[in-house]
């Protein structure tokens, strides 16, 4: 779709030039250009994470090309951007961040970035939910107050920018994506629309099957041994959470002090699941397991996903219904 990158127009202009030296003339440069292959007729969109990665092949199928920053099974917390990437960006029609919150990053690579990307912050359009670090150990925790109250300054009042893990705010993201795809390809408007339609009804279906779940759960509590990242999942769906980890880029590991009391609060609340993250040791949450008799079940919080998962064509959809599943265990 984008007619000229730096780098093509680099060729052109050394084209031109030995054209011009054996006597042609430019229209054959151009000429070449419109004969090329079917991808270049395709919007190029680079997204950083794997759900608009997947939203923008949901909306655009054939008209897109999409590239994920992150490569599958890639730990998304540590990334930085390698000038290749820079590189890729600028040979993008479209640019699909989540967020200023969860990519500090991007605003540093503005400058970098040519002006005829479309940049797109996927997290306009939605209210971020005001988490306070440790709130939900303290709340849970009455007899820790009391010492851990000294603490209380350290106290810093964060966003939760996973906000995809609510499929409310995909929608969002997803009506996003479909007007930065349908301005850079008008003609291709009409399609870009339906696909949103019957993909934000996907959506509108998972979320009234979480909403049942909820429903018939016997419990509303969850534990979470892993990095949390489901902060807007849970407000959503009206559901508490004790989680082991401060928050999904929590560097420190829970001290023995945090572990020992989840482990109280599975045996008093007879809690049947201890979840775990993605990509990562679930060591935290198989200890409170063991200790404990309860299972551990995976809570994928789709940032990125696995080389397998990547090859069996994981979907945002596939591993939010995995999770019901999961969490339709653990409420019961
Ligand atoms: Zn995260």
């Amino acid at each position: 779709m984008k007619r000229y990158t730096k780098l093509q127009v680099l060729i052109s202009v050394v084209c031109i030039t030995v054209l011009l030296l054996v006597g042609c003339s430019k229209a054959n440069t151009t000429d070449s250009k419109e004969t090329q292959s079917d991808s270049t007729s395709k919007i190029k969109v680079v997204t950083t994470l794997f759900p608009q990665y997947d939203f923008a092949n949901q909306i655009g199928k054939d008209a897109v090309e999409v590239k994920m920053l992150l490569k599958p099974g890639v730990e998304s917390h540590t990334y930085e951007p390698a000038p290749s990437d820079i590189i890729e960006i600028n040979k993008a029609d479209i640019f699909l961040y989540t967020g200023d919150e969860m990519e500090p990053w991007v605003a540093k690579i503005l400058d970098s970035l040519d002006s005829d990307v479309m940049i797109v912050d996927l997290s306009k359009n939605i209210t971020l939910d005001k988490v306070e670090d440790h709130d939900h150990e303290h709340e849970d925790e009455e007899h820790l107050h009391e010492e851990e109250e000294e603490h209380d300054e350290d106290h810093v009042h964060s966003y939760d920018p996973h906000i995809w893990t609510n499929p409310l705010n995909a929608k969002v993201m997803v009506e996003d994506i479909t007007e930065a795809l349908s301005e850079v390809d008008e003609s291709n408007k009409e399609n870009f629309e339906n696909n949103a339609k019957e993909y934000m009804d996907s959506l509108d279906k998972l979320d009234q099957d979480i909403r049942e779940v909820v429903k018939q759960a016997k419990r509303k509590e969850v534990v979470f041994g892993g990095r949390f990242a489901f902060h807007n999942f849970f407000e959503e769906y009206g559901l508490d959470y004790v989680s082991a980890y401060d928050s999904c880029s929590a560097e420190t590991e829970p001290s023995a002090k945090v572990i020992a009391t989840i482990i109280d609060k599975v045996n008093e609340d007879e809690i049947p699941v201890v979840f775990y993250e993605e990509l990562a040791n679930p060591k935290v949450a198989e200890s409170i397991a063991s200790a404990t008799g309860a299972k551990t079940l995976l809570l994928h919080s789709c940032h990125n996903v696995s080389t397998d998962d990547y090859k069996n064509g994981s979907t945002y959809l596939s591993l939010m219904y995995q999770n019901l599943e999961n969490l339709k265990e653990a409420l019961n």
